[in-house]
C-alpha cells in the first residue's frame, strides 16, 4: 500500500459515499447545539489524528454528533474525549489531559487515533452497509501505519471493524473472538495485537462500567505488553468479564 497521508486524508474528507450520513453531519453542522451556536461546525467526515509513526493505534467508532463533528478532529470537545485524554495523558501517550479544538496544543506521543466510521452516524449507529462502505478507509490508513505494534478497538463497532480488516491489512484470517473489555487477539510474529475496550462513552463511564482507572491501567497492560515487559495474559485480560486472548492461525504472507 502506497498511500500518501496527503492523498488519503484529501480522499476522505471529499468522501460523500453515504447519503444518509452525508445528509446528518450536514443537518447537524447546520441545526447546531445550543451551547455551540457561534461556531462554525465541521460538518464532514474526520481523518484519523496523531503520530504516524505510533506504536499503539486506537479505533473508534465515529464522530460524535457535537464533538468530532463539530471540531473536526477525532475524540475532541466531548465527555468521551474528556474521559479518553485525561486516560491517555496519565498514561503517557497525551501531552494534555485536555482535548477541546484543533488548536489546543494536544499532541500524541506514539498514539493514532481513527475510527471505523468517518462521518456520524443519527444516534451512534452506521448501518451495516455503512460500516462496510467506509471500512476501505480503515484498511488503507492501518496499512499506512507500520510501526503499529497494538491496535486498540474501542468499543464493539470498533472491535468488529478491526477484526474485518485483519485479511487486508495483516494477511489474516478474521478471527472470531467476541468483544469485550480486556479481550486480545495475537495475530501472528510480526504483527500487532489487537485489544479491545469498551468505548468511553458517557453511557459507560458515568455508569461505573468503566472507569478512568480500568483505561489507564489498560493502556499500560498495552504498551507493557509490546515494550515485551509482560506477556499479554489471559488471566489478567479479563479487567470487566469477557477478556481473553486468542491466537487465530496466519497465513503466509507476512506483515509487512
Ligand atoms: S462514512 Fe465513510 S464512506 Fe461514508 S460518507 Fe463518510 S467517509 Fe465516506
Amino acid at each position: 500500500m502506497t498511500d500518501s497521508w496527503a492523498a488519503l486524508r484529501a480522499e476522505v474528507l471529499a468522501c460523500r459515499a453515504c447519503p444518509r450520513l452525508v445528509a446528518y453531519r450536514e443537518q447537524v453542522a447546520r441545526t447546531r447545539k445550543r451551547e455551540f451556536r457561534q461556531e462554525e461546525y465541521w460538518g464532514r467526515p474526520v481523518f484519523g489524528f496523531g503520530d504516524p509513526q505510533a506504536r499503539l493505534v486506537l479505533v473508534g467508532l465515529a464522530p460524535a454528533a457535537h464533538g468530532s463533528n463539530r471540531t473536526g478532529r477525532m475524540f475532541t470537545g466531548d465527555r468521551s474525549a474528556r474521559f479518553l485524554v485525561e486516560a491517555l495523558h496519565a498514561a503517557g501517550y497525551a501531552n494534555q489531559p485536555t482535548s477541546h479544538h484543533r488548536g489546543d496544543g494536544l499532541r500524541y506521543t506514539d498514539l493514532y487515533m481513527t475510527a471505523a466510521v468517518r462521518c456520524v452516524p443519527p444516534d451512534n449507529r452506521p448501518t451495516g452497509e455503512e460500516r462496510h462502505r467506509c471500512l476501505p478507509f480503515l484498511v488503507r490508513e492501518l496499512c499506512a501505519l507500520g510501526k503499529a505494534r497494538a491496535v486498540l478497538a474501542l468499543g464493539g463497532v470498533a472491535w468488529e471493524a478491526l477484526l474485518a480488516s485483519t485479511r487486508a491489512v495483516y494477511g489474516v484470517e478474521p478471527p472470531a473472538v467476541p468483544f469485550g473489555h480486556g479481550a486480545c487477539v495475537a495475530l501472528g510474529p510480526g504483527r500487532p495485537l489487537l485489544w479491545a475496550s469498551y468505548h468511553p462513552s458517557p453511557q459507560n463511564t458515568n455508569t461505573g462500567k468503566l472507569t478512568r482507572a480500568e483505561m489507564v491501567e489498560l493502556l499500560e497492560r498495552i504498551r507493557a505488553g509490546y515494550l515485551g515487559r509482560s506477556a499479554p495474559d489471559a488471566g489478567r485480560a479479563s479487567v470487566r468479564g469477557g477478556g481473553r486472548t486468542v491466537i487465530p492461525s496466519a497465513s503466509s504472507r507476512p506483515h509487512p
